[in-house]
């Protein structure tokens, strides 16, 4: 059986989130523990595990979630000064939750990537 994640759990209502944005594919909402002034993940409406997993069929999907990004970008005044947007893929990068999501870090300059 597929693990029912945080993030499906943001999607129901079933956990609050301080939600920045939505649209028809995607929900943006402010991390629970941010990594620089302003960070907020972007995440898609239908499951997608992660990059690793990403199928042909996902193309729009992960094309909305990037329209997603620039547009909660906006919304949190950050397109000016520009912003760094991550995507975590498997173990080595740390990631710990298993459906897709874009971090969106700025709001200040952010040191060098490593
Ligand atoms: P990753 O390490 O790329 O899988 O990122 C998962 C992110 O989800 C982390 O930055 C967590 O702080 C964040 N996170 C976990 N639970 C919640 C939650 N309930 N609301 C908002 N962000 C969360």
């Amino acid at each position: 059986m597929t693990e029912v994640t945080i993030f499906e759990r943001i999607l129901t209502g079933e956990i609050p989130a301080r939600k920045v944005y939505e649209d028809e594919h995607a929900l943006a909402f402010h991390d629970i523990h941010p990594q620089a002034k302003v960070h907020v993940l972007v995440i898609p409406k239908r499951k997608i595990v992660d990059i690793a997993s990403a199928q042909p069929g996902d193309r729009e999907a992960l094309g909305n979630v990037l329209l997603a990004a620039k547009k909660t970008a906006e919304v949190l005044g950050l397109a000016e000064g520009g912003y760094r947007l991550v995507f975590n893929v498997g173990r080595h990068a740390g990631q710990t939750v298993f459906y897709l999501h874009c971090h969106i870090l700025g709001g200040e300059a952010l040191g060098a990537m490593c």
